[in-house]
C-alpha cells in the first residue's frame, strides 16, 4: 500500500492549477522527448494526468535538444489543467565534451556492437545517457525547481496515488524514489565499477555511513555480471522512472563524481546508462534511508512492470514483473536490494 504517516490529499488542500499560494512543493513533471514521441507521450501523459496529476496539478517541464513545434505545444497543453513549460537543452549540456576522441569512440563502439549492446552506435543515445548523468538538473529553466519526476514517452501508469508525492519526498526526508530495480548489461560498462574506485579514493570523504556499498557489489546472485563488470553487479533503480530531489544532484560530491566519469570518456567509449550512474552515486553518498521504493505507483516501460496488488490499480496483473521471453525474469535485482 501507500506509506504511512501523514499524507497530503488533494481534497483537504488548495491543488487548483492555477492559484498562486497552492499546496504544491517546488516540483516539476519532467519530460526530455524528442517531436516525434508525441503520440506515445500524450498517452503517457493521459495515464498519469488520470492516476494523479489531475488532482494535484503540478506543472510539466518538456526539454528536448531541438525546438519543439507548436503542434508539440498544443498537443501536451491540450490534456492537462497544469502549466506546460517547453525548453530546448543548450548546445554546451548535450553535445559530446572536447576531449572525445572521434576515432576512439567509433573503435569502441564496434566491440560493444560485437556485444550487441542495443543503441551502442547511436551517439544521440550516448548524448542522452550523458544529459540525463550530470546535466538536467543544470538546465536553467529549473535553476528553482528542487523535486522532478522523470517521465518517459510511451510508459504506462496504472494505479490511483491519492496523495501529492512530492510533498511525501519532502516530508520524509526522501532523495530518490524507483519503481524498478535492475541488473544491467556489464558490457556496457566495463570500467565504471574501476573508475569509481579511483574516485573513491581520491574522495573517501564523499561515502556515506549508512551506504548501499553491500548492494553495489553483491555478488551472489549473479557472479558474472560482477565479474565482467570489473566488481559491480550492475545493479540499479530504472531511470525511466524516477522521482528525485535535485539537490543530490547538484552537491559537490555528484558533481565531483560526474566530471570525473565525464573525464574518463565512459558515456562516449563505453555506453554508460545514467541509470547505474545515479544509482551509484546514490549508493555510495547518500543514506540508505533516503531512498524509497514507491510499491504504490503502477508503472511499465517495456518489458518491465511494477504492479502492485490493489484495487486502486487496474491495466496490470498484480506481481507481474517482465513481459515477454522467460530470460527477462533474471533481471530482477529487487531481492539484492532488499537484503
Ligand atoms: P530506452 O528507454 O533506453 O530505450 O531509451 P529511450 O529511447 O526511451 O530514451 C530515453 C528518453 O530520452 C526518452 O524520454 C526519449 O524520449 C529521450 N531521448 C532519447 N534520445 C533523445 C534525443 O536524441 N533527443 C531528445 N529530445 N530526447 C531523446
Ligand atoms: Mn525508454
Amino acid at each position: 500500500g501507500e506509506p504511512e504517516g501523514i499524507l497530503w490529499r488533494a481534497e483537504e488542500h488548495d491543488y487548483s492549477p492555477e492559484s498562486e499560494n497552492s499546496a504544491r512543493i517546488n516540483a516539476t513533471l519532467l519530460s526530455l522527448v524528442r517531436n516525434q514521441e508525441l503520440t506515445e507521450l500524450v498517452t503517457t501523459m493521459k495515464d498519469l494526468e488520470r492516476t494523479w496529476n489531475h488532482k494535484f496539478n503540478y506543472p510539466w517541464t518538456f526539454l528536448n535538444d531541438e525546438p519543439f513545434t507548436p503542434e508539440f505545444k498544443k498537443r501536451t497543453q491540450e490534456v492537462t489543467k497544469a502549466k506546460c513549460y517547453y525548453e530546448q537543452v543548450p548546445k554546451d549540456h548535450w553535445e559530446a565534451p572536447e576531449w572525445i576522441d572521434d576515432e576512439l569512440v567509433k573503435e569502441s563502439n564496434k566491440i560493444l556492437e560485437e556485444n550487441n549492446i542495443q543503441y551502442s552506435d547511436k551517439p544521440s543515445y550516448h548524448k542522452m545517457c550523458r544529459w540525463n548523468s550530470g546535466m538536467f538538473y543544470k538546465h536553467p529553466a529549473l535553476a528553482n525547481t528542487r523535486y522532478y519526476w522523470r517521465v518517459e514517452p510511451n510508459v504506462q501508469f496504472f494505479c490511483n496515488v491519492d496523495y501529492d508525492v512530492f510533498r511525501y519526498m519532502q516530508d520524509y526526508n526522501k532523495t530518490y524514489g524507483f519503481t524498478i530495480n535492475l541488473f544491467d548489461a556489464p558490457e556496457s560498462l566495463p570500467t565504471l565499477w574501476p573508475e569509481t574506485e579511483r574516485f573513491l579514493a581520491e574522495h573517501p570523504e564523499y561515502i556515506s555511513e549508512n551506504n548501499m556499498m553491500e548492494w553495489l557489489v553483491d555478488d551472489k546472485l549473479r557472479p558474472e555480471h560482477n565479474k565482467k563488470a570489473n566488481g559491480y553487479s550492475t545493479c540499479h533503480f530504472w531511470s525511466n522512472f524516477e522521482i528525485g530531489d535535485m539537490n543530490f544532484f547538484r552537491s559537490e560530491a555528484y558533481e565531483a563524481y560526474f566530471n570525473h566519469l565525464d573525464r574518463a570518456g565512459g558515456f562516449f567509449y563505453e555506453r554508460w546508462g545514467d541509470a547505474p550512474v545515479h544509482s551509484i552515486a546514490l549508493g555510495l553518498f547518500e543514506d540508505a534511508s533516503k531512498v524509497h521504493w514507491f510499491r504504490d505507483i503502477g508503472y511499465r516501460h517495456i518489458p518491465y512492470f511494477n504492479c502492485p496488488n490493489s484495487p486502486k490499480c487496474s491495466g496490470c496483473t498484480p506481481g507481474k514483473f517482465y513481459e515477454g521471453a522467460s530470460f527477462l525474469a533474471k533481471e530482477d535485482c529487487r531481492p539484492n536490494y532488499f537484503k
